[in-house]
């Protein structure tokens, strides 16, 4: 049972967070909300979204495990709590989710003592969204390839370049940046930065379109645009091992500064049965065929086996190797969705292709747009492949891939 290991601070703490979940759960929103915080694309998603994550962190539940002077609760072992309790109660995710994800780790963990003072306080607190540049045209499993230069210029950074898949830089304040200082060496030629994103010059962000019509992702394009020195993250030239911290968080393998909501596994499993058992299908409804009951029940079973490894997670004792159960999660929960979402369309047939805004369409179209989206998802932080990959050498030490 979850809480079962809680000291006593933490017990008090978890009932505190589900109490307050209970009292303050927002108002469901008049207008539809995407299913991932990457997918966020209007102006009155990105309000609702903020206020929200603005009250989980004046309640203290997200930055809980963060140090008081850079605008946290001061907590330790807190933050899996309010996370998974966030979950639990199935409350709006948290919009900020590179920033808390990614961002604020790497500062914490390598920033200034001025940059974790500044930054982190707004990112916790949603007041200011970021963004991360590491993809470009020609660089994406292969991230050492990165080309946007950075140039020195007495006290200031030259930066150019072209990014690609560039998540709610739409909205985003700041990106954490990861560019070339110096064409010598692949790994020590990188080094890793604080961009300022919004209303910047030598900024161009563009929104890209996806196969569902809809954008959530862009280009990031750097034309001598000028930063200071004081937002390079730590040394020249370790922008290499300051980018494998961000990418160990992006990948789940350690705990982030927030997370928590949107739906679980658990509801869209919910979802799943109950469009088979009112979808019509033989004069009968889906649920009714064999075959579409046999290849629900291997949802249910690999559901199942997703909600032991998510626990198993959590203990101590099989989280010897970091990486193991953390990289393994993302395997599964991203191609897990994606059969669900494919089976989803089967039972609906035909109806499948009707789309958002069609009244007709079963769930609202959610099925056919998540079928779309589950494909990105299998490829952000890392694709299935290359994430077997780094299974496959780094945890089961088999030969490395060359
Ligand atoms: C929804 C979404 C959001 C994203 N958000 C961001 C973001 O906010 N910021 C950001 O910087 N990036 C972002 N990305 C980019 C993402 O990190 C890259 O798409 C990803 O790392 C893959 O890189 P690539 O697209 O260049 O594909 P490639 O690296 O060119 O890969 C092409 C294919 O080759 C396979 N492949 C490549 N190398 C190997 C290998 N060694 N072994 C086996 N197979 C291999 C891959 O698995 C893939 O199938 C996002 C992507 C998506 C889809």
């Amino acid at each position: 049972m979850e809480g079962r290991r809680d000291t006593p601070e933490q017990a008090e703490f978890r009932e505190y967070v589900q109490r307050w979940l209970q009292e303050n759960r927002p108002p469901a929103p008049s207008f539809r909300m995407p299913e991932h915080a990457i997918e966020v694309m209007t102006e009155e998603q990105r309000t609702y979204l903020c206020a929200w994550q603005k009250k989980c962190y004046d309640a203290g539940l997200i930055g809980a495990d963060y140090p008081k002077e850079y605008g946290g609760g001061g907590h330790q072992g807190f933050q899996r709590i309010a996370s998974w309790e966030m979950s639990a109660a199935n409350v709006p995710y948290m919009i900020n989710v590179i920033g808390l994800g990614m961002a604020a780790p790497t500062i914490l963990h390598h920033g200034t003592e001025e940059q974790k003072r500044r930054y982190l306080p707004p990112l916790l607190s949603g007041e200011e969204i970021w963004c991360q540049g590491f993809s470009e045209p020609g660089a994406g499993s292969d991230l050492a390839g990165v080309q946007a230069s950075a140039v020195r210029d007495g006290d200031n950074w030259i930066i150019n370049g072209h990014k690609v898949w560039t998540s709610l830089a739409h909205f985003a304040s700041w990106m954490i940046l990861l560019a070339r200082h110096s064409n010598a060496d692949k790994y020590n030629g990188l080094t890793y930065f604080i961009t300022p994103i919004a209303g910047a010059p030598g900024v161009t962000v563009r929104p890209l379109i996806k196969i569902t019509g809809q954008t959530g992702f862009n280009e990031v394009l750097f034309e001598d645009a000028v930063i200071p020195d004081t937002l390079r993250v730590d040394e020249v030239g370790k922008g290499w091992q300051v980018a494998m911290t961000t990418l160990l968080h992006e990948r789940g393998a350690a705990e982030n500064a927030g997370s928590g909501g949107g739906q679980s596994i658990e509801d869209r499993l919910g979802a799943l049965l109950a469009l088979a058992k009112r979808m019509p299908r033989n004069g009968k409804t889906a649920w009714d065929d064999a075959v579409i009951r046999d290849r629900l029940m291997q949802i249910v079973i690999r559901v199942e086996g997703f909600r032991q490894v998510f626990r198993r997670a959590r203990v101590a004792a099989l989280t010897d190797h970091p990486m193991r159960l953390a990289l393994s999660s993302k395997v599964l929960i991203s191609e897990l969705n994606q059969d669900m979402a494919a089976l989803a369309l089967d039972i609906e047939g035909a109806f499948a292709s009707l789309y958002l805004g069609d009244e007709r369409a079963p769930d609202g179209a959610e099925w056919p747009l998540a079928y779309m989206n589950s494909y990105g998802i299998t490829i952000a932080a890392g694709t299935s492949e290359i994430q077997r990959n780094i299974l496959g050498e780094r945890v089961l030490g088999m030969a490395k891939t060359k």
